[in-house]
């Protein structure tokens, strides 16, 4: 078990819903929920979750803690916005599921090899680095992400579209030795350093 989550389990002794309140982005909405089913008959991967946002609300003030924070379901929102237009209590429904899919990861407890979670962290691995995305190491390092044998079938099958892309001059071989970077990406490295110092300062987690 991880610190954090030792740690957590230790301040709210049970208490799952004051946990999500204070420490998962627009959590102190999940109470407000009147359980009405509007976004899990809305949501159109609704079908293809384990668990609704209307179900995961409810099992958050059921103290559910294990079963809310190692379920893929909140990873699998894709920011359409439709549940928070229906909502008749006005939940911020969407940003809910991603402050519960970071607060799980940030815990260690985000299902293993989860496909976006593993594109989040790629992306965002690569984006820290210098201020801007390298997409031909973004795309290599997602193509290899499973080991050398995937990865190698991965860039054959996306050979054709690499190919268009690079003579649309969209994707360059250059990015490979460098590529294109903020004027300063130390200044970058140092504003996330202090936003991430912050983050954990309210959210328990420094
Ligand atoms: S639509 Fe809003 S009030 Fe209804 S179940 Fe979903 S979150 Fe709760
Ligand atoms: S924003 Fe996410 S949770 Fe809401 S309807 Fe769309 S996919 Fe479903």
């Amino acid at each position: 078990m991880s610190d954090a989550n030792s740690q957590a389990l230790a301040h709210y002794q049970g208490n799952f819903l004051k946990e999500v309140e204070e420490r998962v982005e627009e959590g102190h909405w999940v109470k407000m929920c009147m359980q009405c089913g509007v976004c899990a008959g809305s949501c159109p991967f609704g079908p293809h979750w384990e668990h609704s946002p209307q179900k995961l609300f409810m099992m958050v003030m059921s103290n559910k803690r294990d079963e809310v924070l190692t379920t893929d379901s909140m990873w699998m929102c894709t920011s359409c916005y439709t549940c928070i237009v229906r909502c008749p209590r006005k939940l911020p429904i969407t940003h809910i599921m991603h402050g519960l899919a970071n607060y799980s990861h940030r815990l260690g407890l985000a299902p293993k090899k989860q496909p976006t979670r593993d594109v989040a962290r790629l992306f965002w691995n690569n984006l820290a680095k210098t201020g801007r995305i390298n997409e031909l190491k973004f795309s290599l390092a997602l193509y290899f992400k499973d080991g050398l044998v995937q990865g190698i079938k991965n860039a054959l099958s996306m050979q054709a579209v690499g190919m268009k892309l690079m003579k649309a001059k969209r994707l360059s071989p250059n990015e490979l030795f460098g590529g294109h970077k903020c004027k300063n990406p130390k200044d970058i490295q140092t504003v996330i350093a202090k936003a991430r110092e912050i983050e954990d300062r309210r959210k328990g987690l420094a």
